[in-house]
């Protein structure tokens, strides 16, 4: 049965990166009926933060990535890499090296000053149990090395990049497992931990291949039997450097509180080195599950395009029902309120974004940006959209008169309000487009938005009808 891991370090939240490979094993596991395991990586004490763990975990609960079985913990597991270390020297693959930073500082030094590269000088290689005495006695604690052959070939087959090969030579020598704290290193407790979760399918970014030679030899010394390796390819912004802030956003938790869907960031992860074989773009979950296979991940980088995300979570939130996107931005302004910046809506008010801006909206913080006319007094007027369409030196009093006849109007309709809105333009000999303007501004306080009669209906009489006969007032109190 297939077994893939995710296996991410609480360094941060949750990176786009991440969030796609946690996709990719995901849907690996779920398409052939296997299991997809999570475990933090939590050895690096000087780089871990709780709170990150709790981020990773909510972030992929958000994206709906449910996980099989306990979380694994890589600092729960001590003991067991030190057996396993203990194996390795009693097998002779492994080593104590007692020496101390300044003595491998030296040895560094002078591969700088020959210029050639650094690797270990395997002083500890075979020492005498007098001379680990000896050093035990100094105090020294010493670190655990994996003894890497010399000149030898390791090829894998990586399931995305076919056949690839190594030679021990250019692995940088013997390298530590175990550091002289007693924590292991990573390419250590990896090889532990995949091995007792028994993951079959080891699938993770490219920047890894080259601690997969590593991870092998340990996996032989041992008589492992090894995974299959599947590497993805970066993740790039669009200069094609390394995906990283300086292109905007790239943790979950920050789509999250722009508002971005969890189904359209997972679709658009999904689309990073992977496609169904034709041109489609949106694609469920559930149909990714029937159509995914390592063996179709691109091998190429992908790039990373904030619009093209932006275009499909306006898609998904156009395809909800008006019910599941009131819920939705229920749910998220809960989401922002619990940190701190939640706007105040009421339910009728909630539902009055969904009918005005469910067909223009990217994000559902846009409804609440673009309606804060709808639930608050206190909107912004645009200095701009005022200069433009409040210039005709009567408009005031044109607006004040059609707030009047407003005012008359029993049925408060789309319909009636533009007869009523028309009728009156006419009247006055004035072009329709000069009150319908200047009414969108004075109701809504920008020069945009959706169709202004349906916005005057949702918004309701008593609301347009106030906004148009205090405009002037608000207008002064704009002047500096
Ligand atoms: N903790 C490693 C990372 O976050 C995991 C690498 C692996 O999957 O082996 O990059």
């Amino acid at each position: 049965m297939v077994r893939t891991r995710f296996a991410p370090s609480p360094t941060g939240y949750l990176h786009v990166g991440g969030a796609r490979t946690a996709i990719f094993n995901y849907l690996y596991s779920r398409h052939t009926g296997g299991k997809f395991l999570l475990r933090i990586e939590d050895t690096d004490r000087q780089r871990y933060k709780p709170e990150w763990v709790d981020a990773i975990l909510n972030g992929l609960k958000w994206l709906g990535l449910e996980w099989d079985e306990d979380v694994v913990f890589q600092s729960e597991r001590l003991e067991r890499y030190r057996e396993v270390a203990d194996e390795l020297i009693d097998r002779g693959k492994a080593y104590r090296c007692y020496c101390t930073p300044e003595e491998l500082e030296a040895e560094r030094e002078e591969a700088r000053r020959k210029g050639v590269p650094y690797r270990y000088s395997r002083k500890c290689l075979h020492l005498s149990d007098e001379e680990r005495w000896r050093y035990e006695e100094e105090g020294r604690r010493f670190s655990v090395r994996f003894y890497v052959p010399d000149n030898t070939e390791i090829t894998f087959h990586d399931i995305v990049h076919g056949d690839i090969t190594y030679n021990t030579n250019d692995l940088g020598g013997d390298f530590i497992i175990v550091r002289s704290d007693g924590f292991p290193t990573y390419n250590f407790a990896v090889v532990v931990d995949d091995h007792d979760m028994g993951v079959t399918h080891v699938v993770r970014g490219d920047d890894h291949i080259p601690n997969t030679p590593k991870q092998i030899l340990i996996y032989k010394a041992m008589g492992w039997d090894l995974p299959q390796f599947a590497h993805l390819p970066m993740i790039l912004g669009p200069d094609r450097q390394k995906l990283s802030k300086r292109h905007g956003s790239t943790s979950l938790e920050e789509f999250r509180i722009q508002g971005i869907l969890p189904e359209a960031l997972f679709n658009y992860l999904l689309l990073l080195g992977w496609s169904p074989g034709d041109n489609r773009e949106i694609i469920s979950k559930e149909e990714a599950i029937k159509l995914f296979d390592l063996k179709d991940v691109n091998k190429s980088a992908s790039v990373f395009d904030h619009n093209k995300l932006y275009w499909m979570n306006s898609e998904y939130i156009r395809s909800l029902s008006d019910r599941e996107l009131l819920e939705r931005l229920r749910e998220y302004n809960d989401y922002l309120s619990d940190l701190g910046h939640g706007y105040a809506v009421s339910r009728e008010d909630l539902e009055k974004l969904v009918k005005l801006f469910k067909e223009r909206a990217k994000t559902l913080r846009d409804f609440f940006e673009y309606g804060v006319f709808v639930f608050s007094e206190n909107y912004p007027l645009d200095g701009k959209a005022v200069k433009k369409r409040l210039k005709d030196p009567n408009i005031f009093t044109y607006l004040r008169e059609l707030a009047t006849r407003f005012e008359r109007l029993e049925s408060w309709k789309e319909e009636e309000i533009e007869r009523v809105l028309r009728g009156y333009a006419d009247e006055l000999g004035v072009k329709h487009a000069l009150l319908i303007h200047a009414t969108r501004v004075a109701v809504s306080g920008v020069g945009v938005g959706p169709s202004l009669f349906l916005l005057l209906e949702v918004l309701g009489k008593d609301k347009v009808v106030g906004r148009l006969k205090t405009l002037d007032e608000r207008v002064k109190g704009l002047q500096p």
